[in-house]
This record gives C-alpha cells, sequence and structure tokens, in this order.
C-alpha cells in the first residue's frame, strides 16, 4: 500500500498535511497521485503531529495511547504489515505483584520480592532504577489494561519467580495477543489507527533536539514527519544474527524465537544522534524453542508442572530455574536438545498446550509405555522419574535438583513430549535510558525529545530476563514514555 493510499490509515484526525510534495510530477496535488503510484514514481510526503511513536508493538501501542490520553496527537509507524511485533509472541505471563487479580485469588505477594526476583534473575547486573520502576509500576499497568477491558484472571508461576505473578487471560491463554489486542481496541475506539508497512529510516534532530522522523513505504515512497518528540519502541535484534554475532560471537549459529522485524532498526538510528548503549552483549536464549524453526514454547509449561528429560528419560536440571541456567544445561545434553514432558492434567492446565497440541507438535502416547517408544527412551526409565518426581511432590522437596515449585504431581495419561532446544529470544541489552525513558547519551544526558521504551532499551534485565518481565517492561515503560513525550 502506497503512502497516498494509506493516508487515511495515518487516521489521526489531525495530523496535519503540511505539503505533499510529489517528486517528479512538478507539485501535483495529492489527488492526482493514485496515477503517479501507477507509474511507480517514488513520492514525498510531509506531516506534522505532536509525537511519532517508531514500532506498534506492546510498547509502541502502550505509549500512543498514553500520547493521546495527554491530549496530544500521535503518528504510529509499523515497518511490518501487521501490529504486535515479538509482543504478539509472548505467552507466559505478565509479571506484576501486588494486584486485584493476585488478592481475589488469594496470592500475597509484594513489590519488594518482585524486585529481588528480578535482580536475583538478571545476576544483580540489571540497573537497579529501572527495574524498582518497573516493579513499583506493574500492578498499575495491569489494573489499567484490565480497565481497557483485558482479561489477566489467570495467575501462573514462570521461571525465577518466588511467587505466582505471571498475569494472563483465564485458561492461561497466551498473554501477548490479549495485550496487543486492548491497547489497539483502546487506539481503534480514539480513532487511531497504525500506519502499516512504514519503516522509520532516520530521526531527526536540529541542534541537539529531535525534530522529526523520515520514513519509507514498501514502494519507496518517502514520508518525513516533523514532530516535537519521537519515541523509539522497535523492539530488539534478535532476528539480526548478524548484529547479534558482532555483539556476542557465542551466538553463531542460534536460531531464533523473534518475529522478522526484529532488525535493531531503532538502535541504529538512536546511535546515528549519539546514544549510549547499555550491557549490549546480554542476549538471552529460550531453553524451550522447537529446534527446526525456534518456534517457542512457554516458559509456563514447565511453571504448570512439565519436567525437562533428557535421552536416558532422567530429569537433568531445575525445569523453573532462570532461562540462562536451563539453556546450558540443554545444550549440555545428548543432541543438544531434551523433551519437555507432561500429562493430560498439565495439558488441561494451560490454554497455550492445547494450541501446541492441535498444532501437532507434540509426540503422543496413552501410556508412558506408548510414548517412551516412539520417543526411542526406555519406558521404565521414565515411570522411574515420574515416580520419584511424584515422591518429591508428596514431599514438598525435591532433593534431586531443588525445584521450588511443583505444582501437581503426573499421575495418569495422556502423555506428551516436545523435544526443544534453546534459540536467541530477547535482546536483553539496547538504549540507554533513565526513569523518565528518555533516551542517554554516553555521558549520560538526555537527548532532547527522544523517548525510548521496551526491548530496544538496555539494562532493565540485567544478565537474564525473568520469564513475564518483558510484558510488564513494555506496558510500564511504553506508558512513561507516552506521557513524557506528550509534556
Ligand atoms: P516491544 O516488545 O518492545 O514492544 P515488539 O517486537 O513487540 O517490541 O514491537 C516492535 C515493533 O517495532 C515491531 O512490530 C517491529 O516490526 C516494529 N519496527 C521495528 N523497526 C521498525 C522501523 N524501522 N520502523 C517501523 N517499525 C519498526
Amino acid at each position: 500500500m502506497s503512502l497516498f493510499k494509506n493516508k487515511k490509515v495515518v487516521g489521526l484526525t489531525s495530523a496535519l498535511v503540511l505539503a505533499s510534495m510529489l517528486v517528479g510530477c512538478g507539485g501535483t496535488t495529492p489527488s492526482t497521485s493514485t496515477e503517479d503510484t501507477e507509474n511507480k514514481k517514488p513520492q514525498e510526503q510531509v506531516l506534522e503531529t505532536d509525537v511519532v511513536v517508531i514500532g506498534a508493538g506492546g510498547a509502541g501501542l502502550a505509549s500512543a495511547l498514553e500520547v493521546t490520553n495527554a491530549g496530544k496527537e500521535a503518528i504510529i509507524l509499523e515497518k511490518m504489515p501487521v501490529v504486535g511485533g515479538n509482543t504478539l509472541r509472548a505467552t507466559g505471563g505478565l509479571n506484576a505483584a501486588e494486584t486485584s487479580v493476585q488478592s481475589e485469588l488469594g496470592i500475597e505477594d509484594s513489590k519488594e520480592k518482585f524486585y529481588e526476583d528480578t535482580m536475583k534473575g538478571g545476576h544483580d547486573k540489571n540497573i537497579p532504577e529501572l527495574v524498582n520502576t518497573l516493579t513499583q509500576n506493574a500492578a498499575d499497568a495491569v489494573e489499567w489494561l484490565i480497565d481497557l477491558g483485558g482479561d489477566f484472571t489467570n495467575v501462573g508461576r514462570l521461571g525465577g519467580a518466588s511467587n505466582d505473578r505471571a498475569h494472563r487471560p483465564e485458561g492461561g491463554d497466551p498473554v501477548g495477543p490479549e495485550v496487543v489486542s486492548t491497547l489497539r481496541t483502546a487506539l481503534e475506539d480514539k480513532g487511531m489507527e497504525v500506519m502499516t508497512n512504514t519503516t522509520a529510516t532516520e530521526i531527526l534532530s536540529e541542534d541537539g533536539v529531535v525534530t522529526g522522523v523520515v520514513a519509507e513505504d514498501e514502494e519507496g515512497n518517502e514520508l518525513t514527519i516533523s514532530a516535537d518528540a519521537v519515541i523509539i519502541s522497535t523492539g530488539g535484534f534478535g532476528a539480526n544474527s548478524e548484529m547479534q554475532v558482532e555483539y556476542n560471537s557465542e551466538l553463531e549459529g542460534f536460531g531464533t524465537t523473534n518475529h522478522p522485524g526484529a532488525t535493531g532498526d531503532g538502535i541504529k538510528m538512536a546511535l546515528e544522534l549519539g546514544s549510549g548503549l547499555t550491557q549490549i552483549k546480554e542476549i538471552q536464549t529460550h531453553p524451550t524453542t522447537l529446534p527446526n524453526d525456534g518456534y517457542m514454547i512457554t516458559e509456563a509449561v514447565r511453571g504448570n508442572g512439565a519436567l525437562l528429560i533428557n535421552r536416558d528419560g532422567e530429569r537433568f536440571i531445575d525445569e523453573i530455574e532462570t532461562r540462562d541456567v536451563v539453556s546450558e544445561a540443554i545444550l549440555s545434553q545428548e543432541n543438544g536438545t531434551a523433551f519437555l514432558f507432561f500429562n493430560q492434567e498439565i495439558a488441561d492446565s494451560l490454554g497455550a498446550i492445547d494450541g501446541y497440541i492441535k498444532r501437532g507438535l507434540t509426540v503422543e502416547g496413552e501410556t508412558i509405555e506408548e510414548l517412551a517408544e516412539t520417543l526411542e527412551i526406555p519406558a521404565e526409565k521414565i515411570a522411574e522419574t515420574v515416580e520419584k518426581y511424584n515422591g518429591f511432590v508428596a514431599a514438598g522437596e525435591d532433593t534431586d535438583f531443588n525445584r521450588g515449585d511443583m505444582p501437581r504431581s503426573i499421575e495418569g495419561g495422556k502423555y506428551y513430549a516436545i523435544e526443544v532446544t534453546p534459540s536467541v529470544h530477547h535482546t536483553m541489552g539496547g538504549l540507554t535510558i533513565n526513569t523518565d525513558a528518555q533516551v542517554l547519551t554516553e555521558d549520560g544526558e538526555a537527548i532532547e525529545g527522544l523517548f525510548a521504551a521496551g526491548e530496544v532499551v538496555g539494562g532493565v534485565h540485567g544478565g537474564n530476563r525473568l520469564g513475564g518481565n518483558a510484558l510488564s517492561d513494555i506496558v510500564v515503560f511504553g506508558r512513561i514514555a507516552g506521557q513524557n513525550a506528550a509534556k
């Protein structure tokens, strides 16, 4: 779709078309642009707004909504044909402590514990002020989403958490689509739509102050938007293997769980303006992804009771340890893979698993013997492992691997397995920001008019992100970026 055909999609009641200069058409007015499009001549369009939001994942949608809540206008650019980015792929939950949902479920949690877990999970490399902002504001983010009509009534536990605080829709359905659709609907209710297929290529500035963005549609037409502030919410670089290897050579040859738009554009554009980078080498692998294509099997499967077994039918790690530890443990098994193993009761406890079964990602057996035969693992070894684990559940203590949370024993079929291996999942390093989501230079100076939120930012997750913290991160900091950019 060309920018001109897309003009309605800008959809912002008063995004002002300053001028529509049709290059090579001697100043033809926009109304004749169809002809030019047919002739495939590149065109230029100039718009003006208060805030440009680059990237329509969770962080971008949340920030755009806060811009409009503050009475300002925003234009949201999205390079892919669909909105949602990696957020749409998030499954496990949105971590928050002291929410109304937790209290209704009788879960006693605290923001302090949430802070401690996040710092510990990140090996204390996280920037404390950013973690404080995250953990203090996540509950409010959940209430905000609920007020917008989102369903976050199911609360479970993900790796590294000392409490049940991963909020997701009823039945444990995937959280990402719920966050995206809730925010998108709220934006549409305000008459705002995302300008899809439109890639920001440059952030403009004058005398160190941000003045706008240059973007391009898929037909090569150029759009210049002047604005008082720009929010970078372009996500990470988990789909850019060259960039990953540049920052961390150990990741050569790894697959990825990321959507194809996660190419690090925001980082590259901000570097041109002198932005600092924080912990850019910190790249997380997700331990349980499909070996052939990196498709992610949510951590909530283990959180709800699944085991990880190797080709000898044995457990080899506390399944709900942090992602870096579990990834390393799987890579050291034969073939560098392992099997997620669970039964029908666990499958029934999490909506996401039903999706995996329907998509044919599981190997099944009515009995352990039947499953073991398909997996080519001695059945008696698996049976032994299950019996021992059930003993740990009954005793309330895992004397082999010290697994803290064992929500249920594994009694009776059907039995399921999914072969898994780690893939690049989340780029934890990125642009340097302060707690107001302002982008900072290497010297710690705020770049006037420039904000960033979400996976494009570094320092929130330190050396290892806890499952469920990406969703809190994008909503909390997306909101802050939107509120401050609107000022
Ligand atoms: P986050 O979780 O931080 O919100 P996501 O991956 O969910 O990150 O969303 C980031 C979005 O930004 C994706 O939809 C991606 O396609 C989009 N994006 C990335 N680079 C650009 C760019 N140069 N111009 C416009 N959109 C971009």
